[in-house]
Protein backbone atom coordinates (compact mmCIF):
# COMPACT_ATOMS: atom_id res chain seq x y z
CA UNK A 1 0.00 0.00 0.00
CA UNK A 2 1.44 3.68 -0.57
CA UNK A 3 2.11 5.05 2.63
CA UNK A 4 0.27 8.73 3.28
CA UNK A 5 2.43 11.34 5.25
CA UNK A 6 -0.39 14.07 6.85
CA UNK A 7 0.66 17.91 8.17
CA UNK A 8 -1.70 18.85 10.74
CA UNK A 9 -1.53 22.53 11.02
CA UNK A 10 -3.94 22.94 13.97
CA UNK A 11 -4.83 26.50 15.34
CA UNK A 12 -1.60 27.40 12.54
CA UNK A 13 -1.51 29.32 9.93
CA UNK A 14 -2.69 32.29 8.25
CA UNK A 15 -2.89 33.40 4.59
CA UNK A 16 0.93 34.12 4.57
CA UNK A 17 1.40 30.33 4.94
CA UNK A 18 1.00 29.69 1.35
CA UNK A 19 4.34 29.99 0.87
CA UNK A 20 4.84 26.65 2.54
CA UNK A 21 1.84 24.54 1.18
CA UNK A 22 3.76 25.75 -2.37
CA UNK A 23 6.94 24.71 -0.92
CA UNK A 24 5.43 21.14 -0.22
CA UNK A 25 3.89 21.03 -3.63
CA UNK A 26 7.27 21.76 -5.40
CA UNK A 27 9.01 19.09 -3.28
CA UNK A 28 6.54 16.44 -3.40
CA UNK A 29 8.48 13.05 -2.98
CA UNK A 30 6.96 10.12 -5.32
CA UNK A 31 7.31 7.58 -2.41
CA UNK A 32 4.23 8.21 -0.28
CA UNK A 33 1.06 10.68 -0.77
CA UNK A 34 1.84 14.12 1.14
CA UNK A 35 -1.56 15.66 2.98
CA UNK A 36 -1.86 19.55 4.57
CA UNK A 37 -4.39 20.03 6.72
CA UNK A 38 -4.84 23.50 7.68
CA UNK A 39 -7.23 25.49 9.84
CA UNK A 40 -10.78 25.94 8.68
CA UNK A 41 -10.25 29.30 7.05
CA UNK A 42 -7.72 28.21 4.54
CA UNK A 43 -9.29 25.28 3.09
CA UNK A 44 -10.40 26.94 -0.04
CA UNK A 45 -7.26 28.87 -1.05
CA UNK A 46 -4.94 25.59 -0.01
CA UNK A 47 -7.58 23.57 -2.06
CA UNK A 48 -7.24 25.79 -5.64
CA UNK A 49 -2.91 26.30 -4.95
CA UNK A 50 -3.10 21.78 -4.65
CA UNK A 51 -5.60 21.71 -7.54
CA UNK A 52 -3.48 19.46 -10.10
CA UNK A 53 -0.75 18.56 -7.80
CA UNK A 54 -0.26 15.24 -5.92
CA UNK A 55 -0.76 17.17 -2.31
CA UNK A 56 -4.42 16.69 -0.68
CA UNK A 57 -5.92 19.01 1.16
CA UNK A 58 -7.22 17.75 4.54
CA UNK A 59 -9.85 19.72 7.27
CA UNK A 60 -8.71 18.80 11.03
CA UNK A 61 -12.84 18.29 11.84
CA UNK A 62 -16.39 18.09 10.91
CA UNK A 63 -19.87 17.55 12.30
CA UNK A 64 -21.77 14.06 11.76
CA UNK A 65 -24.51 16.53 10.37
CA UNK A 66 -24.91 17.26 6.20
CA UNK A 67 -26.55 20.80 7.56
CA UNK A 68 -28.50 22.33 10.33
CA UNK A 69 -28.14 24.55 13.65
CA UNK A 70 -24.92 23.91 14.79
CA UNK A 71 -23.14 27.15 15.04
CA UNK A 72 -19.63 27.51 14.75
CA UNK A 73 -19.13 23.89 12.79
CA UNK A 74 -18.61 22.79 9.74
CA UNK A 75 -19.99 19.39 7.52
CA UNK A 76 -17.66 17.20 5.69
CA UNK A 77 -20.18 18.15 2.55
CA UNK A 78 -18.81 21.79 3.41
CA UNK A 79 -15.43 20.17 3.23
CA UNK A 80 -15.73 18.71 -0.05
CA UNK A 81 -17.35 21.91 -1.72
CA UNK A 82 -14.41 24.08 -0.26
CA UNK A 83 -12.22 21.83 -2.46
CA UNK A 84 -10.10 19.62 0.10
CA UNK A 85 -10.53 16.18 -0.09
CA UNK A 86 -9.69 14.81 3.74
CA UNK A 87 -10.78 15.39 7.32
CA UNK A 88 -9.20 14.39 10.26
CA UNK A 89 -11.88 13.18 12.94
CA UNK A 90 -11.13 12.18 16.43
CA UNK A 91 -7.81 13.92 17.47
CA UNK A 92 -6.83 14.01 20.73
CA UNK A 93 -7.22 17.60 21.27
CA UNK A 94 -10.75 17.51 20.05
CA UNK A 95 -11.55 14.49 22.25
CA UNK A 96 -10.40 16.53 25.24
CA UNK A 97 -11.32 19.79 24.49
CA UNK A 98 -14.63 19.26 22.94
CA UNK A 99 -15.44 16.14 24.96
CA UNK A 100 -15.55 14.18 21.72
CA UNK A 101 -17.32 10.71 22.46
CA UNK A 102 -16.42 7.64 20.47
CA UNK A 103 -19.91 7.31 19.04
CA UNK A 104 -19.45 11.40 18.19
CA UNK A 105 -15.84 10.37 16.17
CA UNK A 106 -17.75 7.34 14.20
CA UNK A 107 -20.60 9.92 13.23
CA UNK A 108 -17.77 12.66 11.86
CA UNK A 109 -15.68 9.15 10.14
CA UNK A 110 -19.00 8.34 8.82
CA UNK A 111 -20.21 11.70 7.72
CA UNK A 112 -16.59 12.30 5.57
CA UNK A 113 -17.58 9.00 4.06
CA UNK A 114 -21.04 10.23 2.78
CA UNK A 115 -19.42 13.21 1.73
CA UNK A 116 -16.47 10.85 -0.36
CA UNK A 117 -13.43 12.29 2.21
CA UNK A 118 -10.72 10.68 3.13
CA UNK A 119 -11.05 10.46 7.19
CA UNK A 120 -8.01 9.75 9.44
CA UNK A 121 -9.87 8.24 12.54
CA UNK A 122 -7.31 9.15 15.64
CA UNK A 123 -6.73 6.84 18.30
CA UNK A 124 -4.69 6.71 21.39
CA UNK A 125 -4.10 5.86 24.85
CA UNK A 126 -2.97 8.35 27.59
CA UNK A 127 0.27 8.65 29.70
CA UNK A 128 -1.81 7.20 32.66
CA UNK A 129 -3.24 4.33 30.62
CA UNK A 130 0.02 3.53 29.28
CA UNK A 131 1.59 3.35 33.08
CA UNK A 132 -1.36 1.22 33.95
CA UNK A 133 -0.73 -1.20 31.54
CA UNK A 134 -4.52 -0.41 30.13
CA UNK A 135 -3.10 1.25 26.24
CA UNK A 136 -4.26 -2.22 24.25
CA UNK A 137 -7.38 -2.08 25.98
CA UNK A 138 -8.11 1.70 25.42
CA UNK A 139 -7.28 0.86 21.85
CA UNK A 140 -9.38 -1.61 21.13
CA UNK A 141 -12.71 0.63 23.06
CA UNK A 142 -11.82 3.64 20.63
CA UNK A 143 -11.59 1.10 17.80
CA UNK A 144 -15.21 -0.47 18.93
CA UNK A 145 -16.64 3.07 19.35
CA UNK A 146 -15.26 4.92 16.54
CA UNK A 147 -14.89 2.63 13.35
CA UNK A 148 -17.92 3.62 10.89
CA UNK A 149 -19.89 0.63 9.95
CA UNK A 150 -18.28 -0.29 6.53
CA UNK A 151 -14.32 -0.06 5.71
CA UNK A 152 -13.24 1.62 2.89
CA UNK A 153 -9.64 0.99 2.77
CA UNK A 154 -9.21 4.12 -0.05
CA UNK A 155 -11.16 6.48 2.32
CA UNK A 156 -10.31 5.40 6.03
CA UNK A 157 -7.08 5.67 7.33
CA UNK A 158 -6.09 5.11 11.37
CA UNK A 159 -3.60 7.04 13.17
CA UNK A 160 -2.24 6.13 15.67
CA UNK A 161 -1.15 8.66 18.72
CA UNK A 162 -0.70 7.93 22.20
CA UNK A 163 -1.70 11.75 23.76
CA UNK A 164 1.83 12.11 25.84
CA UNK A 165 3.61 11.69 22.56
CA UNK A 166 1.90 14.59 21.15
CA UNK A 167 4.04 18.00 21.14
CA UNK A 168 6.42 16.63 23.88
CA UNK A 169 9.04 14.94 21.95
CA UNK A 170 8.57 11.52 23.58
CA UNK A 171 7.74 8.52 21.54
CA UNK A 172 7.11 5.20 21.93
CA UNK A 173 9.74 2.52 21.46
CA UNK A 174 9.59 1.00 18.19
CA UNK A 175 8.78 -2.02 19.90
CA UNK A 176 5.46 -0.21 21.34
CA UNK A 177 4.41 1.04 17.85
CA UNK A 178 4.69 -2.46 16.46
CA UNK A 179 3.01 -3.25 19.02
CA UNK A 180 -0.02 -1.71 19.12
CA UNK A 181 -0.59 -1.25 15.14
CA UNK A 182 -0.41 -4.97 14.85
CA UNK A 183 -3.09 -4.95 17.20
CA UNK A 184 -5.16 -2.09 15.18
CA UNK A 185 -4.34 -4.32 11.91
CA UNK A 186 -5.62 -7.54 13.47
CA UNK A 187 -8.66 -5.75 14.58
CA UNK A 188 -9.48 -4.31 11.24
CA UNK A 189 -8.67 -7.30 9.80
CA UNK A 190 -11.08 -9.49 11.87
CA UNK A 191 -13.94 -6.81 10.71
CA UNK A 192 -13.06 -6.83 7.06
CA UNK A 193 -9.77 -9.06 5.83
CA UNK A 194 -9.90 -7.58 2.61
CA UNK A 195 -10.21 -3.72 3.49
CA UNK A 196 -8.63 -4.42 6.84
CA UNK A 197 -5.48 -5.83 5.15
CA UNK A 198 -4.88 -2.78 3.15
CA UNK A 199 -5.94 0.25 5.22
CA UNK A 200 -3.02 2.49 6.13
CA UNK A 201 -2.06 2.70 9.62
CA UNK A 202 -0.30 6.22 10.55
CA UNK A 203 1.98 6.54 13.91
CA UNK A 204 1.46 10.29 15.08
CA UNK A 205 3.16 12.26 17.91
CA UNK A 206 7.22 13.64 17.94
CA UNK A 207 7.68 12.65 14.43
CA UNK A 208 10.22 14.49 13.41
CA UNK A 209 12.78 14.29 10.04
CA UNK A 210 15.57 13.06 12.72
CA UNK A 211 13.34 9.88 14.00
CA UNK A 212 10.90 9.59 10.79
CA UNK A 213 12.99 6.67 8.92
CA UNK A 214 13.37 4.73 11.87
CA UNK A 215 9.56 4.88 12.82
CA UNK A 216 7.97 4.66 9.71
CA UNK A 217 10.26 1.30 9.35
CA UNK A 218 8.16 -0.28 11.68
CA UNK A 219 6.01 -2.85 10.52
CA UNK A 220 2.51 -1.85 9.70
CA UNK A 221 3.25 1.57 10.26
CA UNK A 222 1.93 2.78 6.79
CA UNK A 223 2.86 6.52 7.12
CA UNK A 224 3.30 9.61 9.68
CA UNK A 225 0.78 12.26 10.99
CA UNK A 226 2.46 15.16 11.67
CA UNK A 227 1.50 18.22 13.90
CA UNK A 228 4.79 20.88 15.16
CA UNK A 229 6.87 19.67 12.36
CA UNK A 230 4.28 20.02 9.55
CA UNK A 231 4.58 23.62 9.62
CA UNK A 232 7.79 23.86 8.28
CA UNK A 233 8.04 22.86 4.34
CA UNK A 234 11.73 21.74 4.70
CA UNK A 235 10.73 19.51 8.16
CA UNK A 236 7.46 17.85 6.38
CA UNK A 237 9.67 17.16 3.25
CA UNK A 238 12.67 16.08 5.61
CA UNK A 239 10.10 13.30 7.47
CA UNK A 240 8.56 12.55 3.87
CA UNK A 241 12.09 11.52 3.19
CA UNK A 242 11.58 8.50 4.72
CA UNK A 243 9.92 7.10 2.17
CA UNK A 244 12.37 9.01 -0.64
C1 LIG B 1 -0.69 15.68 16.20
O1 LIG B 1 -1.18 16.57 16.87
O2 LIG B 1 -1.40 15.01 15.43
C2 LIG B 1 0.74 15.44 16.32
C3 LIG B 1 1.21 14.28 15.92
O3 LIG B 1 1.49 16.45 16.86
P1 LIG B 1 3.10 16.50 17.00
O4 LIG B 1 3.70 15.96 15.74
O5 LIG B 1 3.41 17.95 17.20
O6 LIG B 1 3.45 15.65 18.18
Amino acid sequence: MRPLVAGNWKMNGLRSGEAELRAVIAGAVTGCDLMVCPPATLLVSFAAIAKGSSVVIGAQDCHGERDGAHTGDISAEMIADAGAGAVIVGHSERRADHQESDADVKAKASAAARAGLIAILCIGETKEERQAGATIARIGRQLDGSLPDRLDDARLVIAYEPVWAIGTGLTPTTKDVAEVHAFIRERLVALDPKAGASMRILYGGSVKPANAKELMAVMNVNGALVGGASLKAADFLGIAAAYS
